[in-house]
């Protein structure tokens, strides 16, 4: 959340506010917003939602005018305090409350740190934290779901559900499950398959919502313990790691089933089967399972699913050649967030294997170094519409 330190009129000069400006009669109020941000900030942004408040949706002012809170998302610039503002400052969920807000905006302060989107710390390997509860909600199975302002809690993504979600402890109490949820201007909260947006939609607010029993609820605004359990975080980890390296695999032992330009290429310039023809991507501990269709575009693509299918096992056996060859290095993987710490970031996994890194989008949790695969094994087996890939770790 951006807040902004006044230097004019006198009476409001050394206070924190959101910043933003005054709207003509007749104006319209997120023409007006981009237009202050850009004068007062110089940064451009386009509105993406709102933070409502108790007045039909806008928050009380004492001269006859009420404060509408708009959310915006930064397009360009990085925001630099011109004439009315003598600084600006990013504040994250938990800082709140450490500067001085004007007396209107302590209320919309607040209420806005609930529309923050969850900071994640899985991405470098965590599993523990204390955070704040910013939501307790009864879900349909008749348990509750936690949401707080930053969390070790890898979610179930609903998009593409391919690593589970992660389970653990909350202030001690089990987290059964842990699953994406989005919240909207009219601050309900939809969680996992309820969710009827894509991915990272900027109109909504995207959180982790950690799943513990009735009785195990936090109170709302308190402090709790997280702790993710390590020991099904590291096999689903390894299982991870062992699923992206096996796809970079089998893009390089079928490229010789190519005959002509395949549409895309993968980091290590093999045509890239995997991307071109997945289904379905389960993770799990030790493993995944992938399912890949071969349908016509793929033949008219220039891709011989019949005759890689004819030589499956002696594929099988050189990809497992190339893996065993990279997990032998020891290489590190590590996940970059592009310095985003929330939960919808574009994340991607990269791992210097031998004849070119591995480079993969990745919204899940990896094995820190591939010391932790002792060994990468691979099947596929062929299905009615294409064929499927089982990896296997140890
Ligand atoms: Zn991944």
């Amino acid at each position: 959340m951006l807040a902004a330190r006044r230097t004019r009129p006198a009476s409001v000069a050394g206070g924190w506010e959101l910043p933003g400006g005054k709207v003509e009669p007749g104006g319209d109020p997120a023409a007006a917003l981009v237009r202050e941000l850009r004068e007062e900030l110089a940064v451009d942004t386009e509105v993406v939602g709102r933070v409502v408040g108790p007045l039909g949706g806008d928050w009380p002012l004492d001269d006859g005018h009420v404060l509408r809170v708009l959310r915006v998302q930064l397009v360009a610039g990085e925001p630099l305090p011109g004439v009315a503002h003598d600084e600006a400052r990013w504040l994250a969920p938990t800082e709140v409350d450490t500067v001085a807000w004007l007396e209107p905006d302590v209320g919309p302060a607040r209420a806005a740190v609930e529309r923050i989107p969850t900071w994640v710390d899985f991405p470098a390997g965590a599993l523990e934290g204390r955070a704040r509860a910013l939501r307790v909600e009864a879900l349909h199975d008749g348990r509750v779901g936690v949401v707080v302002d930053r969390t070790p809690f890898h979610p179930l993504d609903h998009g593409w559900p391919d690593q589970p979600g992660d389970v653990g402890l909350l202030d001690g109490a089990r987290v059964h499950d842990c699953l994406t949820g989005t919240i909207d201007d009219d601050g309900r909260l939809l969680v996992g398959d309820d969710i009827d947006v894509r991915r990272g939609d900027p109109a909504r607010t995207w959180v982790v919502v950690h799943v513990v029993d009735r009785e195990a609820a936090p109170v709302l605004g308190e402090s709790v313990d997280l702790a993710v359990d390590g020991a099904v975080r590291a096999a689903l980890s390894r299982g991870h790691s062992a699923c992206h390296l096996a796809a970079l695999a089998l893009n390089e032992a079928t490229a010789r089933f190519w005959s002509k330009q395949p549409p895309r290429r993968d980091s290590r310039g093999f045509p890239f089967l995997d991307q071109i023809a997945i289904q379905v991507s389960r993770i799990e501990p030790d493993g995944a399972y992938d399912a890949y269709r071969c349908g016509r575009s793929l033949r008219k693509a220039g891709f011989d699913a019949d005759a890689f299918l004819a030589e499956r096992e002696a594929v099988a056996a050189e990809a497992e050649g190339l893996l065993s060859a990279w997990v032998a290095t020891g290489a590190v993987g590590r996940i970059d967030t592009g310095g985003d710490p929330t939960l919808t970031a574009r994340r991607t996994w990269r791992c210097d294997v031998p004849g070119g890194p591995a480079v993969i989008p990745c919204g899940g949790t990896h094995a820190p170094d591939l010391t932790h695969l002792p060994r990468v094994g691979v099947e596929y087996r062929p299905t009615d519409d294409g064929f499927e890939q089982r990896t296997s770790v140890g």
